[in-house]
């Protein structure tokens, strides 16, 4: 694609990246074939091309408008086209780059600026959003239908192992999981535990920086993981072997610390170890196969149980994990249905559920019928954000894939 950026951005680095994005577009339109919002609306602004065209027009000195603002809002960041796109293009970068500049221009309404805002100051605060879900959980029964099927019911952590072994892995406690489902960290702790590995928290670390990233406030997100790098330091300093994540949402922000904050001079080198460090949970199970086969072999018995997987967005388009823990799963004896359009997004999409509910929840009707379709006794998947809303939609139960192989293990 041609460019001529404008002088305001041309010679910044956001602007010479956008430059080498936008060139590597060849116009071809396959990645409309596997975008969610096209999908549904058939709009070429509603897709990734249009999307692109639209960001173009802004870097070269075309107004914004709230229209542009829109379509880029309704787009849910799932980042299906990269993973269709046969030029690489870097549809993820382009779209913060470009957000960013529309948000600078196209100011918002009060209330859409207070929502954002409110999400913000809440969602990423691991004790302020604990609170609110306890008070939601309290008073369901006054609330509208729509409202208390959103809020979970407690659930228990179960125990987290006591014993110290030779091998350590440090886990990413997160913000909104601890309170939504805490039985995920702790799953996976005990299977690590069986397999020789002591997994530690580390209290003082908290939200990945995801939510405050992908709602324009970079700075904050910025300030959220060079808080997590100091809190890890001394624990990365001391050998642990790995940092794991058991929501793919976080994963793939972490995986990104390196870049981040490539910028900053204090952090660079630092957050592109921890960027190394980290690994979803299904990467480590993948490379202890045997030594949990072997633990397996007496509880064949739960083999045919049909579960359906829901694989996050941020995992196989994001992490580039597409079809691993299916692949692994399969491979442990777990009996998986299939799952109709798999590459599309659950509609859940970090806040997308709350900022665009009418959209979020077609794809999530969508989601739910391919995922049972194949008459699964449960749903099972990798990222919390998902976990919850396609728990929101169905009676059985969702939850993270490890806590089915802790219970096989047990
Ligand atoms: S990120 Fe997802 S919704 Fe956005 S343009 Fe790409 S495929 Fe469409
Ligand atoms: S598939 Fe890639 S190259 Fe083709 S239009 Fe989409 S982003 Fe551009």
């Amino acid at each position: 694609m041609r460019t001529d950026l404008a002088a305001f951005i041309k010679d910044s680095p956001a602007g010479r990246e956008a430059d080498a994005i936008l060139r590597k577009c060849v116009h071809c339109g396959f990645c409309a074939a596997t975008c969610p919002t096209y999908q549904l609306l058939g709009d070429e602004l509603d897709g990734p091309r249009g999307r692109i065209y639209l960001i173009k027009q802004v870097l070269e000195g075309h107004p914004a408008t709230e229209k542009t603002q829109l379509h880029l809002d309704r787009c849910l960041t799932c980042r299906a086209c990269e993973t269709t796109c046969p030029s690489g293009v870097q549809y993820g970068r382009l779209l913060d780059i470009g957000r960013h500049l529309v948000d600078a221009r196209v100011p918002r309404k009060l209330p859409a600026a207070l929502l954002r805002r409110l999400l913000r100051a809440v969602i990423p605060q691991r004790a302020r959003f604990a609170l609110l879900l306890r008070l939601g959980q309290q008073l369901r029964a006054l609330l509208p239908t729509a409202l208390a099927r959103k809020i979970p019911h407690r659930a228990a952590a179960g125990e987290w192992p006591q014993s110290r072994h030779a091998r350590r892995m440090l886990v990413l406690d997160g913000c909104a999981q601890p309170s939504l489902s805490p039985a995920t960290n702790a799953a996976a702790a005990r299977v690590l535990d069986r397999l020789g590995i002591t997994l530690e928290r580390a209290a003082a670390a908290g939200c990945c920086g995801a939510l405050s990233q992908h709602l324009d406030a970079q700075d904050e997100a910025l300030d959220q993981m060079r808080r997590n790098v100091d809190v890890w330091w001394p624990a990365i300093d001391n050998g642990i072997e790995a940092i794991v994540m058991t929501a793919s949402g976080c994963g793939v922000m972490v995986a990104d610390y390196g870049r981040l904050l490539a910028h900053d001079p204090a952090y660079a080198e630092k957050a592109a170890r921890v960027s190394a460090l980290s690994k979803d949970i299904s990467e480590i199970i993948a490379s202890e196969i045997p030594v949990i086969k072997a633990m397996l072999a007496g509880h064949a018995r739960h083999a045919n149980v049909p579960i359906s997987f829901h694989a996050p967005c941020t995992l196989q388009h994001g992490l580039g994990m597409k079809g691993r823990v299916e692949a692994l799963l399969g491979e442990l004896g777990f009996t998986l249905t299939g799952v109709a359009d798999s590459h599309l997004c659950c509609g859940s999409a970090g806040t997308y559920s709350i900022l665009q509910p009418a959209l979020s929840q077609r794809l999530l009707a969508n989601k739910i019928k391919a995922l049972t379709a194949g008459k699964p006794a449960a749903i099972v998947t990798a990222n919390i954000g998902c976990q919850s809303h396609l728990q929101s939609a169905t009676a059985l139960p969702v939850k993270h894939w490890i806590e089915l192989l802790d219970a096989r293990l047990a």
